[in-house]
C-alpha cells in the first residue's frame, strides 16, 4: 500500500499530547538537549537551534560547535553550555562526555569531507534519539550507507531541496509522499516535510499542520524548529509527537509574531520570541 493517510493538526489534535510542568519538577526532568553544528559564518544557526531548544521547555541544553563559535555562544547565550571541536573551522569529529537524552544535528554544519566522516562515524556508535536538519540531511544524501545507523524513530526535517537530495526528483505531490513514505518505512524515520503545509509524515500516516504564515520563509526560521523538536524529546514527547507538536507550536509562533512585525520583517528570532505566548495560546 502506498497512499498516505492525513490528518490535519490544530490545536484539539496536539492538546491532549501536552506535557505540563510539575510543580515539583526540576531541571533534571525536563532532559538535556545536544545541539551539534556550526561552522566557519554559520554559528548563528546553533545559536537560533540552542535558544529555541531552551525556550521549548528543555530543562538544559548544550550547544557543541567548532571552536571558532566558543565565543558568540557564550556570549548570546549564557544559559547554554558550550562543548568545542578541536578544529577552528568546522566540525571534525563528534566527541563528547555528556549523556544528552536527545541530540539534534546539522544546524550551518557544512558538508567538509572531514565533518562528512566526523557524522558517519559517529552514527555507527550513537543510541540516543536523533533529530537531523540541513547539512546532516545533505551528508546522508551524499553517503546512503550512513542511513542503516540511524536510531528508530530519528526525525528528519528537510526543507524542498534537502528532500529532493535525499529522495532524488518525484514528479508530483502524490509521488513525492509515496517517496517520503517509503523511505520512512525503509529506515524507520520520521519524515517533516517543511513547507507552506508542513506535513509529518510516519508509519504510512501523515499529519498537516494548518499553523504559520509566509513570513516565516525567512533565514533560520528552520533553524528554530530544529531546536523546538529536540526540546520537546528532550522533555519526555515522543519523537512523532514531538515533531507533530512541534511543527505546530513553530507556526503558532510565526502566527503570533507576525501580527507585530508584518510578514516582511519577521524573523527567526521573533519566532523564538514568540514561542511562550506559543503555549500560552493552548490555553
Ligand atoms: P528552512 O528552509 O530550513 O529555514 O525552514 C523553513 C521553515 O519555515 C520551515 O519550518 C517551513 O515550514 C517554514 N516556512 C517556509 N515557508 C513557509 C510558508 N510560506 N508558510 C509557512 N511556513 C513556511
Ligand atoms: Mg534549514
Amino acid at each position: 500500500n502506498t497512499e498516505v493517510d492525513y490528518e490535519l493538526i490544530s490545536k484539539l489534535e496536539v492538546l491532549p499530547s501536552y506535557i505540563p510542568r510539575e510543580k515539583f519538577a526540576h531541571k533534571g526532568t525536563y532532559g538535556h538537549a545536544l545541539i551539534i553544528g556550526g561552522s566557519y559564518g554559520k554559528i548563528g544557526s546553533v545559536q537560533l537551534a540552542s535558544k529555541s531548544c531552551l525556550r521549548s521547555g528543555a530543562g538544559l541544553v548544550t550547544a557543541y560547535l567548532p571552536k571558532c563559535g566558543y565565543v558568540p555562544l557564550q556570549t548570546a547565550l549564557p544559559e547554554i553550555m558550550v562543548l568545542t571541536d578541536d578544529q577552528d573551522e568546522c566540525i571534525s569529529a563528534v566527541n563528547f562526555d555528556i549523556t544528552p537524552d536527545v541530540i539534534g544535528i546539522g544546524v550551518g554544519l557544512g558538508t567538509a569531507k572531514e565533518t562528512q566522516e566526523a557524522l558517519g562515524t559517529f552514527l555507527k556508535s550513537n543510541k540516543t534519539p536523533l533529530v537531523l536538519d540541513a547539512d546532516a540531511i545533505n551528508i546522508l544524501a551524499l553517503n546512503e550507507a550512513f542511513l542503516k545507523n540511524l536510531p528508530a524513530q530519528t526525525v528528519l526535517t528537510p526543507h524542498p531541496k534537502e528532500l529532493e537530495r535525499l529522495l532524488g526528483k518525484w514528479k508530483d505531490d502524490f509521488d513525492k509522499l509515496k517517496k517520503v513514505k517509503a523511505f520512512s518505512k525503509k529506515y524507520d524515520c520520521i519524515v517533516v516535510i517543511k513547507g507552506a503545509h508542513t506535513i509529518t509524515v510516519y508509519d504510512g500516516q501523515g499529519y498537516i499542520n494548518t499553523t504559520g504564515n509566509p513570513g516565516m520563509a525567512t533565514a533560520g526560521s528552520g533553524d528554530v524548529l530544529t531546536g523546538i523538536i529536540t526540546g520537546l524529546i528532550a522533555q519526555g514527547y515522543e519523537p512523532l509527537t514531538a515533531s507533530i507538536f512541534g511543527v505546530y507550536l513553530h507556526g503558532t509562533s510565526g502566527d503570533i509574531a507576525v501580527e507585530s512585525t508584518g510578514y516582511q520583517s519577521l524573523t527567526a528570532s521573533a519566532l523564538i520570541d514568540s514561542l511562550g505566548n506559543a503555549y500560552i495560546d493552548l490555553f
